[in-house]
């Protein structure tokens, strides 16, 4: 603890508040010179007098001990720093569900083609044939809407036309005509529909 530090700032707000030494003293049950000590560093108030200096000068614990205000420019950085960190996080999270929507997508194509090259490999041609790649191609359809959840979940999509980001229901991407991760979407700002590009973030593709 920096004991002039902290002498400085009672003597800064002692005398924004307009109050003497004396004054002071008087309101503590102190001596003045027991003040005067304090504001030039030659030792600190007594705990069970802290509570009621704060009080007097209008500062809080942490300030007086710090022996400066926080100023409010230093708390919203503080905030600013914290929203930064928070959509950092939202967006190494974004990054790992698209990773998982990719992993998930490459896995069932190749379990699809594998499993369409064993049916006709190993089962012969006829109906049970047909059953089994239809049940395949049932099967494979899970993973695709699944992928499509994690899809929508994260980012959006930016309209070709007025360049404004369009997050559709599932429901609507469902619906939509895609290639790859574009998809045909109806913009509600400027009511067009054009191939709209995937965007994870907001600072992607400007
Ligand atoms: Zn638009």
């Amino acid at each position: 603890m920096d004991y002039n530090k902290i002498g400085n700032l009672i003597m800064a707000e002692r005398k924004a508040k307009k109050l003497t030494q004396a004054k002071l003293a008087e309101q503590l049950f102190v001596s003045e010179k027991t003040i005067s000590k304090w504001e030039n560093g030659n030792g600190l108030p007594d705990t069970n007098l802290l509570p009621k200096l704060c009080e007097i000068l209008d500062i809080s614990l942490n300030e007086l001990l710090c022996g400066e205000r926080n100023t409010g420019e230093s708390d919203s950085d503080n905030k600013q720093q914290l929203l930064l960190n928070m959509a950092k996080e939202l967006e190494d999270k974004n990054k790992l569900i698209w990773k998982c929507m990719w992993i998930i997508m490459a896995v069932s194509v190749i379990s699809l083609l594998g499993g369409l090259y064993l049916i006709s490999v190993f089962v012969t041609e006829g109906v049970w044939q047909l059953v089994m790649i239809l049940v395949l191609g049932v099967v494979f359809l899970v993973p695709c809407f699944f992928a499509l959840k994690l899809e929508v979940s994260v980012g959006a999509y930016r309209c070709k036309k007025c360049g404004s980001e369009i997050v559709p229901t599932y429901t609507q991407a469902l619906n939509a005509m895609h290639m790859g991760t574009t998809r045909y979407l109806k913009c509600p700002h400027c009511n067009k529909r054009t191939w709209c590009k995937k965007v994870l973030y907001k600072d992607d593709e400007k």
